[in-house]
C-alpha cells in the first residue's frame, strides 16, 4: 500500500512516500519545496518527479495521502480529511495561524487535483487524549472552558515516535508494541517495570512531553502552539496579564499584540538576532548579551518542563532529544543535563559531541542511571502507519 505523507508548513511543502506492509514501512521517496506560496505547483512537480523517477506510474498508484494536521476544533485522532476536518481547522485558525490555514489549503489542493485519492488527517493532538483532566485543564471560568480552551499538546507524532523508539532501544518490546498500537487499542493493561521518558522535541517549534509506558501524561504545549518553551519567533509561556497590560501601555490592539507574540517573539524576540538558534549561538560566542540570554532562557525552559515531568512520573528511565536543535546541538543537550548527577543523569561528553543529525545514539555515561538518547525525528512514519491502518479498517 503506497501512502504519501504531506507535511505542510506555512512556507514549505515536504513529502514522503512509503510502501506499507502492516506496520513495516519502506521509504520509497522523499522531497520538498521551500518558500512556497501556492501548493498546486508543488503537488504537480512532486507527481512529475515520482513518475519521472519511476516510483509510480500515475497518481492512481497512490493509495492514500496523510496530513499531519495540527489543531482541530472538536476533532482529533485519525480521521477522514473531509469537510468536517476543514471546518475544524477553520474553527481554530486563529489559535494556530501558522499551521491551520496551510493544512486546509493543502487538503483542498489534493481534493482538487487527485479527487479519488483517499485523504486522511492525523491530528498532532491525538497523542495527548489520555492525559488527565488535571494536566489539561486551565483554571478559567466555565464559559471559557466551554469554548474549548484547554491544554491540547502538539508534536504528537514526533513524541509518539520517541515513545516507540525508546522502548525498542531499551529492549522493551512490550512497551514498544503498546506505544505502536496506542491509537488502535488505547492504553491497555500493563504490568512490569516502567519506562518513563522525558521527550524533548527541540526545533523551529519545541516541546517537552512526559511519556509513561508509551502514553503521554502531559506536555509543555498548551491551547496553542505558542506556549511552553520559547519557539523560533513565537512566544512560549507568558503570564496572561501581560497582554492587557502591554495593549494599554503601548497602545496596541489585540491583533497587534497577537502579531508580535506570534511573529516577533520567541528566540527572535529575545535575541534580536534571528529565529534560528545557530545564528543566535554564533552571536552569543561574541558576548552578545541578548543572544546569551535567549540561549539561557531556552535551556532554563527545557529544564523547567523536564523537571516537571520527572516529578510527575516519579522519576524517569530515559531523556530523549529529537528534532533540529535536539539532534544537532550537543552543547544545548549538555546544558540541559548539567549538574543533575544526583538525579542519576550523567552525560558522556565524547559520545554527546559526536552524535549529530541523523544519528541515533546513547549520549549518557555507562554509569548514568537515566539513559540520555538522541533519536532522529520520524513523524512521517507515525502518520503513514496510522493512515494505512485507517484505510484498511
Ligand atoms: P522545524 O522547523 O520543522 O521544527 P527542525 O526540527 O529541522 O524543523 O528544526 C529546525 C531548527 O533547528 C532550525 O530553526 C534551527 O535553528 C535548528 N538547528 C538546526 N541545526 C542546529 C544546530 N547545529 N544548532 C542549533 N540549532 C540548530
Amino acid at each position: 500500500m503506497k501512502i504519501l505523507v504531506a507535511n505542510l508548513g506555512s512556507t514549505s511543502f515536504k513529502y514522503r512516500l512509503y510502501e506499507m506492509s502492516g506496520s513495516d514501512a519502506e521509504l520509497l521517496a522523499q522531497g520538498g519545496f521551500e518558500r512556497v506560496t501556492e501548493y498546486t505547483p508543488c503537488i504537480e512537480e512532486m507527481l512529475e518527479t515520482l513518475i519521472g523517477d519511476k516510483i509510480i506510474e500515475s497518481g492512481q498508484d497512490l493509495d492514500a495521502v496523510g496530513f499531519k494536521t495540527v489543531l482541530g476544533k472538536d476533532v482529533s485522532g485519525c480521521v477522514k480529511a473531509d469537510d468536517q476536518v476543514l471546518d475544524a481547522l477553520e474553527g481554530f485558525k486563529e489559535v494556530a495561524p501558522a499551521h491551520n490555514p496551510a493544512y486546509a489549503e493543502g487538503i483542498r489542493c489534493f481534493q482538487r487535483m487527485l479527487p479519488d485519492l483517499p485523504r486522511v488527517a492525523l491530528f498532532e493532538t491525538a497523542f495527548y487524549q489520555w492525559a488527565t483532566a488535571a494536566s489539561t485543564t486551565y483554571a478559567i471560568p466555565p464559559a471559557w472552558r466551554a469554548l474549548g480552551i484547554r491544554r491540547y499538546g502538539f508534536h504528537g507524532a514526533s513524541h509518539k515516535f520517541i515513545a516507540e523508539r525508546t522502548a525498542e532501544l531499551l529492549g522493551r518490546e512490550d512497551i514498544a508494541e503498546r506505544a505502536r498500537r496506542l491509537y488502535q487499542d488505547g492504553p491497555t493493561a500493563f504490568s512490569g517495570a516502567p519506562v518513563r521518558v522525558i521527550s524533548c522535541h527541540l526545533g523551529g517549534s519545541s516541546s517537552v512531553t512526559g511519556i509513561c509506558n508509551g502514553v503521554a501524561i502531559g506536555t509543555s504545549m498548551g491551547f496553542s502552539p505558542q506556549s511552553g518553551l520559547p519557539q523560533n519567533n513565537r512566544v512560549g509561556d507568558l503570564d496572561s496579564m501581560a497582554i492587557p497590560y502591554v495593549c494599554k501601555m503601548l497602545g496596541l490592539s489585540v491583533q497587534e499584540a497577537e502579531e508580535q507574540l506570534t511573529k516577533d517573539s520567541g528566540l527572535l524576540g529575545l535575541s534580536g538576532v534571528s529565529n534560528d538558534l545557530r545564528d543566535i549561538l554564533a552571536a552569543a560566542d561574541d558576548e552578545h548579551q541578548e543572544a546569551n540570554l535567549a540561549v539561557d532562557v531556552m535551556v532554563d525552559s527545557i529544564r523547567h518542563w523536564a523537571g516537571s515531568f520527572f516529578f510527575k512520573m516519579g522519576g524517569a528511565e530515559v531523556i530523549a532529544f529529537t528534532a533540529g536543535i535536539g539532534e544537532n546541538n550537543p552543547d544545548i543537550r549538555e546544558s540541559v543535563c548539567a549538574g543533575l548527577e544526583d538525579l542519576g543523569i550523567r552525560i558522556d561528553p565524547e559520545a554527546n559531541q559526536k552524535t549529530v543529525r541523523g544519528m541515533e545514539g546513547i549520549i549518557s555515561a555507562p554509569d548514568s542511571a537515566i539513559k540520555v538518547l538522541v533519536i532522529p525525528a520520524n513523524e512521517e512514519l507515525v502518520v503513514a502507519r496510522e493512515v494505512c491502518r485507517f484505510i484498511q479498517s
